[in-house]
């Protein structure tokens, strides 16, 4: 195998690479865009919950206080009816004053209980605000997370596709050459092998030798940027444009 074509199945192993980086990158930001749906479905949630929460207490303390006030009424009018049975009028007039104080005392209740009612309406209304919040939140997020699961799964696609393409392309690179590669991919950003345009490394985007570029033109031998340190190669070395199936 020449070195052109070794350095052939080098720049098409790093194309692929690059493109793995890619759909394995976007994959990547899955989870956390997942979460952020569940979390703005969890705060609409909780924006419900917690307003049935607040309805549920102003209507347990109304049934509370409007069952005190049924025992307190009843008892009001008993004593009402034992005043006519009473002879000496400062017994009548102790009973008439318990009347006069459990009556006071009904009304502050009873206007408890409107002030409590009037409060369940605005609640009432709340509640139902929250409701239409939440499900259409829980629509959003139904929808949101179908896409999401849609592009997981056509990602997971193209990762397999790739990593076959990978493995047939890996085949054809010279392992002692694929070794470093795989070096330099991992110090460099994923980016191990780069053109060199002119006198300039598309990798680091420095000029390199005059001695060098004139050594790239020639392609018979792997060289690395002085620079950043990757594997160069002239492009129109590579790619003579006679060449090039247009
Ligand atoms: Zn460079």
């Amino acid at each position: 195998m020449s070195l052109r074509e070794k350095l052939k199945a080098l720049e098409e192993l790093q194309q692929i690479d690059l493109e793995l980086g890619e759909v394995r990158g976007r994959l990547g930001t899955l989870p956390a865009r997942k979460a952020k749906v569940d979390g703005g479905l969890a705060a609409a949630k909780k924006g419900y919950d917690d307003e049935r929460a607040k309805l549920d207490a102003n209507e347990r303390e109304r049934r509370q206080i409007e069952s005190l006030l049924g025992m307190e009424r009843d008892k009001v009018k008993k004593w009402e009816g034992r005043l006519g049975e009473i002879r000496t009028p400062r017994e009548y007039a102790a009973l008439s004053r318990e009347i006069d104080i459990a009556k006071k005392s009904n009304d502050t209740q009873s206007e408890q209980v409107k002030t409590l009612a009037a409060a369940a309406v605005e609640l009432a209304r709340t509640l139902e605000e929250k409701a239409g919040a939440l499900s259409e939140a829980e629509m959003a997020a139904q929808g949101e997370l179908a896409e999401l699961d849609k592009a997981r799964a056509a990602d997971e696609e193209k990762i397999a596709a790739l990593e076959a393409r990978r493995a047939e392309a890996a085949k054809l690179v010279d392992p002692g050459l694929l070794a470093k590669y795989e070096n330099i991919k991992k110090r460099r950003a994923g980016i191990a092998v780069a053109t060199v345009v002119g006198m300039t490394c598309k990798g680091c985007h420095r000029n390199i030798p005059p001695q060098l570029a004139i050594s790239l033109q020639r392609a018979n031998s792997v060289e690395t940027c002085p620079n950043c340190n990757r594997i160069i190669y002239s492009a129109e070395a590579l790619n003579p444009p006679a060449a090039s199936p247009a």
